[in-house]
């Protein structure tokens, strides 16, 4: 097997001369052990370091509202930075690999906590079947496909269904958005949710209400638990969220901690 394992290295290796892989952010080549990002931009992400712990801001954010059994954001999400250019890429670049690899190390930080324990499947937020087709792929499902791949938790990608691809949001209040999205999502396989606990995954946590629609029309399944997981987090800084400014300062914390 030794043997076997440096022959694979060797290959890897030498498809790295013949084509190289580079940090998705700065394009730089990536160096033995680097993966997707280089140590560098892996270092300037602004990380939550929630850790999924219990009672952090996106939990608290969900609790006023419905009855979530878990909820962690991986890394607070700054327009027009660093960190922006990732999301974009992921939802409109046609990057789905992206998401594979975001969704894995989102997974990875959680699967030393408990965070996981007792989901029965993920869940991805789906898209409307005529953004689907124009993007090509549903990034959501591209980051479930990644938590999959460290947890084997399995996908339910059709039981709900986004039938109205829902109009902007960025100029309405916290009530309107609530009713724009009430009647996005439909649940379309409900004897393969009831019973179950469930991980909703998102790209991108804004008021939360996208989210809790879909979590509320799957809950009609019956007898359903809910956990939230997004790659992202959009902090005073953004638009929009009505998190308590301690938010921020949460993950800063735990950063120097
Ligand atoms: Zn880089």
């Amino acid at each position: 097997m030794k043997g076997f394992s440096s022959f694979v290295r060797l290959l890897s290796e030498v498809g790295d001369i013949l084509a190289p892989r580079r940090c998705a952010l700065c394009g730089k080549r990536l160096m033995a052990g680097e993966d997707f990002l280089c140590l560098s931009c892996l270092s300037e992400l602004p990380f939550t370091r929630y850790f999924g712990r219990k009672g952090n801001p996106v939990e608290r954010l969900f609790w006023a509202r419905i009855p979530v059994a878990r909820a962690n954001a991986y890394l607070f999400y700054f327009p027009e930075s660093m960190v922006s250019r990732l999301f974009l890429s992921l939802k409109y670049g046609n990057r789905p690999h992206y998401g594979q690899a975001l969704g894995a190390m989102m997974a990875a930080e959680l699967s030393d906590t408990d965070f996981f324990d007792g989901v029965d499947a993920i869940v991805p937020v789906p898209l409307a079947q005529k953004r689907l087709r124009k993007r090509g792929y549903n990034q959501s499902e591209k980051l479930a496909e990644g938590i999959s791949s460290v947890t084997h938790l399995p996908i339910f990608t059709r039981a709900v269904e986004r039938v109205v691809a829902n109009p902007t949001q960025t100029q309405l209040t916290r009530t309107e958005r609530r009713e724009n999205v009430a009647d996005v999502f439909m649940l379309s396989r409900p004897e393969l949710l009831a019973g179950k606990h469930l991980l909703l995954v998102d790209d991108i946590l804004t008021t939360g209400s996208t989210l809790m629609a879909c979590a509320e029309e799957m809950a009609k399944a019956g007898d359903v638990k809910i956990s939230i997981l997004t790659l992202g987090l959009a902090g005073k800084h953004g638009e929009g969220p009505e998190l308590h400014p301690e938010t921020i300062n949460y993950g800063r914390e735990a950063f120097v901690r």
